[in-house]
Formats: structure tokens, C-alpha cells, sequence
């Protein structure tokens, strides 16, 4: 396509009209010359398509979550998600799927850690740069997001990250860099977040000097939704694309202000071509306005989904007791909340409407039969569960409620939308859809529900506008005349959870109505209305009484998406609920005791040394159950190496007391430390370290050799690690290398990640782990010291007697630098298991690079 001929057709408003969303998915294209729309979806772990959080919309594959492919350690697998997400976003009728998420794991009880893939930047980056390399190869456009140090949720939209510069640029930046640079990413999301005082959006230095001078980024830099806040400011900074629309800065507001001379057109042009050039890169010139969203499940996903299921699986673990032979398993207790029911992905944008959903007690059960006992021990809810299909009908059968809308306020005229919904969970970003406005409407959702048994069910009622529940026609819960104050849920702007106690007989139906109205709600609307039958007292006591009589038992325990989500943070590090108890007391009844975490992020296991094995399994996706089971049956190696700390205590993190943030600010105090750069260089013994898990085969290494011993920067050098799966079966084993310069010249953390090698092996079967080293492995980023001079005159022409000092060298020009001296090569399994150290001499020093 000739690009400047169509750019020179365009008009002011034509061009201004693609700088902002049409809606809440698409920005526009121009008709009248044949560009067409270009669509957008959500997100890291499938491709949602234009329906919110899981909420109705054709269904996804759902992969593993981001902490989990970060724990695979394999690029070239990532690179396959990719490709899986690519084709999901098409199928979506999608040009830009809105991922990978990118931000480092700083604290673990930051709310959206299950969306990002390590606390290292080079483990995150080689994942982020593989993600994009795949999902792009199919015509869709990706955009690492948020564009930069978005590591919490607490005051997003407010909060400055006040992040030193060699942190910023040796930790931070770094994801960004490789997915640009590596991966060459069509787009890139800015935060919510400010970065020191200065909204991303807005930052020139950020944008044009970093991104597009010293990265050769090409593609579009979008906001983060509704993050936009200037026009000039930020065309003029760099940014290209306002969502969603109608766009409040961007779009006519920037045509207005290109007219009044505010902002120059030329700004505008190169916007509007770098939109082109990545409608170019696509292929997308062909699209229909409105292609169709379709439900796309292919053996082949699946079978993705599972082998990258197992691969993210790390075995924490293992005191012999894995993998089971279930021949001689004469029976197993299958204990815990996540057991029987399935938690495939965190909260948030990242959620969608999976093609399948699955419990881990589902492929269990099949395979042992009635040799399975299954309790869940203890409830993990942090709000009462929507009322669902196994309570409740719509009125032919098929869902659970029927959803009447009205284009009034009060439930006032005609119906003018009708459909069935598959929960009471209902959210609507806008219109509900069509003849419903984007403001004004109200929504009349009925079922009936059979009541499973006799006695107390409660009934709960969450709201983002205002809603009531009526019982066989009382009104039980009245959020209506009576709003409840603003909580956590439907991205902060929900209300608190009420609830209401109501007496009912088993068997015997009652009419369940939800009314709801868009009135006090703006943009997002939506509300929750949960349902508990009776709930027996005596969970724990049936758990440990089954792990008593089992040959072995097994616990599910994890977070769900209420837990992990974004919008919050975790308050603590614990696992919810009693789950810490239950996994006590069914060790304590059964040696045999093996722990699944079903969790996106570390949490506390300080019951660890007292199980005979620990699986982390993450939030795994649609696959997550099969690949359970598959690893406990040893039909597939838990391949997966942590790709973060789990630390002893939350307290022990470097983030500790700067986390989340207070009075607008949350200052990034670690600076370098890290993650395990903390832990390693202060010496502090953690649960388990950074790149630590098992296997189910055993490997021995050779003598591990450099290609040289000494460097010259710009050269390269190649590290080779000799490897022996010396077991009885297949296996993988991750060969990571660490970096420590003996004399830095600025101060820098103990170990850095500078490469590693993941490698599978037959039994008997030996390769070379080969990492390669460039500049940047022994390079920090110097912010330079302009100051010295202007010190020393300061203190010279003051007639000082004492003579000004001076450390080491200075410089003045900040970038990346290599020293001269000596480096220590660590060679390991984990961070904490270093097998062999080699040393090279930097025989030169470069910079900057
Ligand atoms: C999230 C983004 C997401 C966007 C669109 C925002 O709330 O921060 O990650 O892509 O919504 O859903």
C-alpha cells in the first residue's frame, strides 16, 4: 500500500477520527478509501473478543497464565502460545490483541503478578519478545503493556512509581526493550500510572528518545483504557491512540486542536501513518467492517495448552512420594477448595470465557473411579459465588436467567433486548447491546431456583449502579433505596457485598429476580447476585478423616480470581481461608501428602517441609486439570522452574514498606534489589529460590567451558554446560547462568540472569546447554555524574582549604556501559544451587553501547 498517497487523501478530521476509539474495541478506519476498522482484544492468556470478563460472547482458548509460561523457561513454547493467541484474536474478527503483560513481579501480592511473566527482566523479556514474535506472525499486532512500572493496582490512575534510572533502565525497561527490539512489537500500551510525577502518555524522553531513538520502535503507542489525559501534551509526547472511544483528548478533540494551530499536523500525519504502516504490516487491508466473533477449538490448542500446562508446572518438592503409580494407589483422598472446583486464570481484562472449564477432580476421578475420595475441606470465597446453572434456570432450561432490557431507567416501556445469561454475574461496558443505551437503561433478569436442600440460603447482591433481588417476589436484598458504599469489585467502581438470610425448603422452587439500573453508574455497569445453600460445619473434620483412610492424599489449594485479580492488590501473602490449617492437619493424618498451589503468585507455605511433595501449577488454563493429573501420574515432567522467589514471609520482600504506596507515591526503594538480586545479595534464606524446581529424571553435568577467557566487547562469547539425563525417563533441565563482576565499579547486585538453556533428554541421552553472552550480559546502565564539576568549582572558588575528593571515575554521558576486570560465570539450577563457576576477563571496557 502507498502509504503517503493515502495519507495525503486524508482529511484533518478523517485522520483525527483514527486517533481515538469508535467504541469500546475498534478504532475507525475511512470508508470512503478503504481502510478499514481495526479491532482490538484482551489479552495475555486468549483472546476474549468484545465481551467483558468472562460475561457471555463466544468462548476462548484459555492458556496458562502469564507467571506460569514466565515458569516454562522455554521461548520457543511461548513463541507457540503466540501463534495459538494470534489465531484466537482472528477468529475474534481481532488485529491487535492487547498483550503480553510485561511489568516485573516487585512485590508478590501485587494484583495482576499472575498476568506478568518473573521479577527478572531478562527471563520476562525473552518470554515477552517470543509472545510477540508468535501472536504478530499471524496478523495480529501486539501491545506489551504498561508501559512502565505499573507493579501494583493501588491507586492506579494516580499513583507516581518513583523508580531510580539505573532501575528503571536495567530492570523496568528492560521486557519493553526486548519485545521491541527482539520481538519487534507493532504497538505498546502506556500505564495508568505515573512514572516520577510525569504520566507515560505524556513523556516525550519515554516515547520518542527511548522508545522509537534508541529501541527503532515502529508501531503505535496506545493509552491504557481511559488513562488518556491531554491532547497536545501527549501528541506531542509520542502517544497515537486514545482508548476506548469516543475519544475525549484524541480524535475530534485533536482534529479542533490541529485547526486552532495547538497542535502541529505533522504530529497528527506521523500518528496516522504509523497506524498505517501497522494496518500494512497486517495484511489488514482487507478486513470487513464488522467481521464476526466466532468460538474456534481446535485439538491443536488444546494439546498446546496442555503441554504448556505441564511445562509451567514446578515440582516445588518431592520426597520420592511423585510421580504416582496408579496401579498400586489403592485409594486417594482428593482434598481442598480448588480440587473440584476449576481456577484457570486470574481477575480482570486477562478474563474470558474459556472453550471448557475443568476441575482438577474431573481427569482424577476418571482415572482412579470410585478408588477417589474428594472433600473440599474449607471454602476460599471471598464473596459469595454468582448463582449459576446448577441452582438456577432461565426459562427454557438452557441458562440461568433470562435478561429483559429496557431503553428507560425504571423497567418503564417496552422490552427492547431480550437474551439468557449463564450466571448472575452480568456486566456491560456501555450498551448492553443493541436498541439499549449507553445510559439511561434497566435490565430485568428472572429463573427459578430449586433450593438443594432445606434451611438457611443466603442471597448476595453486589452493584455497579443499582440493583435489587426478589424472592418468589419479596424483596430481600435493596440496593436500590438503600446503596451499599463502593467496594473492591467490577474494577473498584462495584459496591460492597450486602446479604440476606432466607429460609427454604429443598425441592421446592422460587422465582429468583434481579432488577437493575444503569442509574449512579457511568460507562461500567453490572451486577453480582450470589446464592449459598446451606454450608455443613464440619469441612476440615471430613478432609482429614479421608486423608486418614487414603493410601495418599492430595490438596488443591490457591486463590481464585477474586483473590488475584486486577484492580487490587493482595493484602497478604497467606493463602485464603483455612487452607494453611487444612494442609496441616491432612499431613499430619497422611505422610502421603502431596500440595498443589493453584495460584498466579507466591503465597506462604510455611507447612512445606512437613508434606512429601509441592506442585506450583498456576493459574493453568483450560489444560490446567488434565496437565494436573497427567504430572502426578508421571505421564508428563513438571518442567517448570520458578520464575520468581517464593520468599519465607511477605515481610521479607525487598518491597516491604514501600508497597503499595502512600500519598500518591510508591517509591521503588529496593532500586536494583530485586526479587532474588535482594535475597542472594543480603544473604537471606528464602522458601525457594529464583529458577528453583525438580524433576522426575536426574541429570548430571560435565565441566562446563567458555569458548574463551577473556572478552572483548562487541565479540560475544558462548558458555557450554555438558548434559547427562542419567534416569530412567524423559526429562527437562533448565541450565541457567548467572553473572557477578569480582570489582564493579558502580555497586551492583550479587547474581544476574545473563542467559540459560532449557534442554530435554531421553534417557541416556546427553547435549550441550549452550548460552550465549553478549555486551549487555556484563553491561549496567550508568546514569552518569554531571555534577563533580560544578561541585569541585563550587568548592574552589569558595577558597576550600580541604581539596575536593573523588571516588572512581565519573563519567558524564549516562547509558550502558561494560568495565574492564574480572567476571564470575555461575553456572546452576537455581540462583541458590550454583554447580560450577567460570571466570572471564573483560579485557576492555566499552560504552556507551
Ligand atoms: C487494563 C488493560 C486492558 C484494558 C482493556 C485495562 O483496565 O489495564 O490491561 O488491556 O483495560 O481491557
Amino acid at each position: 500500500m502507498d502509504i503517503d498517497a493515502l495519507l495525503a487523501e486524508l482529511t484533518v478530521d478523517e485522520k483525527a477520527s483514527m486517533t481515538a476509539g469508535a467504541d469500546m474495541w475498534s478504532v475507525p478506519g475511512v470508508e470512503r478509501l478503504d481502510i478499514p476498522p481495526m479491532r482490538v482484544t484482551d489479552g495475555p492468556n486468549g483472546a476474549r473478543g468484545s465481551a467483558l470478563l468472562g460475561a457471555g460472547g463466544p468462548t476462548a482458548a484459555c492458556v496458562p497464565c502469564g507467571s506460569a509460561l514466565g515458569a516454562t523457561w522455554d521461548v520457543e513454547l511461548v513463541e507457540r502460545i503466540g501463534h495459538l493467541l494470534g489465531q484466537e484474536a482472528r477468529t475474534k474478527g481481532c488485529r491487535v490483541l492487547l498483550a503480553p503483560t510485561i511489568n516485573l513481579h516487585r512485590s508478590p501480592i501485587a494484583g495482576r503478578n499472575f498476568e506478568c511473566y518473573s521479577e527478572d527482566p531478562l527471563l520476562a523479556g525473552r518470554a515477552a519478545a517470543a509472545f510477540v514474535r508468535g501472536v504478530q506472525a499471524e496478523g495480529v499486532a501486539t501491545t506489551p503493556k504498561h508501559f512502565v512500572a505499573n507493579e501494583a493496582e493501588f491507586e492506579r490512575q494516580t499513583i507516581s512509581s518513583d523508580v531510580d534510572e539505573r532501575a528503571l533502565h536495567e530492570l523496568y525497561l528492560v521486557p519493553f526493550e526486548h519485545a521491541v527490539t527482539d520481538g519487534g512489537a507493532l504497538g505498546i500500551m502506556t500505564s495508568y500510572n505515573r512514572l516520577n510525577g510525569e504520566y507515560c502518555s505524556e513523556a516525550r524522553w519515554l516515547l520518542e528518545d527511548v522508545l522509537r531513538s534508541r529501541w527503532g520502535f515502529e508501531g503505535f503507542v496506545v493509552t491504557d483504557w481511559l488513562a488518556a489525559g491531554s491532547t497536545a501534551a501527549s501528541a506531542e509526547a509520542g502517544l497515537d491512540l486514545e482508548m476506548p472511544g469516543p475519544g475525549r483528548f484524541f480524535g475530534r478533540a485533536l482534529a479542533e486542536a490541529v485547526k486552532h494551530g495547538e497542535v502541529a499536523e505533522d504530529l497528527l500525519d506521523a500518528q496516522v501513518r504509523r497506524h498505517l504502516t501497522v494496518m500494512d504490516r497486517l495484511c489488514a487491508w482487507g478486513d470487513g467492517a464488522d467481521p464476526p466473533e466466532e468460538a474456534v477449538d481446535l485439538p491443536e490448542h488444546r494439546a498446546l495448552a496442555r503441554e504448556a500446562a505441564a511445562d509451567a508446572t514446578v515440582l516445588l518438592r518431592n520426597d520420592g512420594v511423585l510421580p504416582f503409580d496408579a496401579a498400586k494407589l489403592s485409594s486417594l483422598a482428593l482434598i481442598g477448595p480448588n480440587a473440584g472446583r476449576a481456577h484457570l486464570m486470574g481477575g480482570g481484562s486477562a478474563q474470558l470465557r474459556a472453550h471448557y472449564v475443568v476441575p482438577p477432580s474431573d481427569p482424577i476421578s476418571e482415572r482412579l473411579g470410585d478408588r477417589v475420595t474428594h472433600e473440599p475441606g474449607c471454602d476460599i470465597d471471598r464473596s459469595v459465588r454468582a448463582v449459576g446453572p446448577a441452582h438456577v434456570a432461565s426459562g427454557d432450561g438452557e441458562a440461568a436467567l433470562d435478561v429483559a432490557y429496557y431503553a428507560t431507567d425504571d423497567w418503564s416501556g417496552e422490552v427492547v433486548r431480550q437474551e439468557t445469561a449463564p450466571s448472575g454475574r452480568l456486566l456491560w461496558f456501555g450498551s448492553p447491546g443493541d436498541g439499549v443505551p449507553d445510559t439511561g437503561f434497566s435490565v430485568r433478569a428472572t429463573g427459578r431456583l430449586v433450593p438443594p436442600e432445606t434451611g438457611t440460603h443466603r442471597f448476595t447482591l453486589i452493584q455497579a449502579g443499582r440493583a435489587r433481588v426478589l424472592v418468589d417476589g419479596d424483596v430481600v436484598l435493596d440496593g436500590i433505596e438503600d446503596p451499599p458504599p463502593r467496594g473492591r469489585e467490577f474494577f473498584g467502581t462495584g459496591s460492597e457485598e450486602i446479604t440476606a438470610d432466607v429460609e427454604l425448603e429443598a425441592g421446592r422452587p422460587v422465582d429468583l429476580v434481579v432488577e437493575y439500573t444503569s442509574r449512579d453508574a457511568a460507562i461500567l455497569y453490572g451486577v453480582k447476585v450470589g446464592y449459598q445453600p446451606p454450608v455443613p460445619d464440619d469441612l476440615l473434620e471430613r478432609a482429614v478423616a479421608a486423608a486418614a483412610a487414603a493410601d495418599a492424599a492430595v490438596v488443591v489449594v490457591g486463590t481464585s480470581d477474586e483473590w488475584e485479580s486486577e484492580g487490587h492488590d493482595r493484602t497478604s501473602m497467606d493463602l485464603p481461608g483455612d487452607q494453611d490449617e487444612l494442609i496441616r492437619r491432612v499431613a499430619a493424618a497422611n505422610p502421603r501428602t502431596v500440595v498443589v498451589v493453584n495460584t498466579g503468585a507466591p503465597v506462604t507455605m510455611d507447612w512445606a517441609d512437613d508434606v512429601a511433595a509441592v506442585l506450583q501449577v498456576w493459574l493453568g488454563g483450560q489444560e490446567m486439570a488434565s496437565a494436573l493429573d497427567a504430572v502426578l501420574f508421571g505421564e508428563a515432567e513438571p518442567a517448570g522452574r520458578l520464575p520468581t522467589t517464593i520468599p519465607l514471609a511477605l515481610e521479607h520482600n525487598p518491597s516491604y514498606g514501600s508497597f503499595p504506596g502512600e500519598n500518591s507515591h510508591v517509591a521503588y526503594s529496593e532500586g536494583l534489589l530485586v526479587g532474588y538480586r535482594w535475597y542472594r545479595t543480603r544473604r537471606l534464606p528464602v522458601r525457594y529460590p529464583f529458577g528453583h524446581g525438580g524433576s522426575y529424571t536426574t541429570f548430571e553435568w560435565g565441566t562446563p567451558s567458555c569458548s574463551d577467557d577473556s572478552y572483548v566487547p562487541g565479540a560475544g562469547t558462548t558458555v557450554t554446560v555438558p548434559v547427562t539425563n542419567t534416569g530412567d525417563r524423559r526429562g527437562a533441565e533448565v541450565v541457567q547462568c548467572y553473572l557477578r563482576p569480582v570489582e564493579p565499579r558502580l555497586f551492583r547486585p550479587e547474581l544476574e540472569l545473563a542467559g540459560y538453556a532449557k534442554l530435554w533428554l531421553d534417557p541416556g541421552e546427553s547435549a550441550d546447554a549452550v548460552i550465549e553472552l553478549g555486551d549487555r550480559a556484563f553491561a549496567y546502565w550508568d546514569p552518569g555524574d554531571r555534577e563533580l564539576d560544578e561541585v569541585r568549582a563550587k568548592l574552589a572558588g569558595g577558597g576550600a582549604i580541604v581539596p575536593a575528593t573523588a571516588g572512581a571515575t565519573r563519567r558524564t554521558e549516562r547509558g550502558w556501559y561494560v568495565d574492564e576486570g574480572r567476571y564470575e560465570v555461575c553456572l546452576g539450577r537455581s540462583v541458590d544451587d550454583l554447580a560450577a563457576t567460570l571466570a572471564i576477563d573483560v579485557t576492555a571496557g566499552a560504552g556507551p553501547l
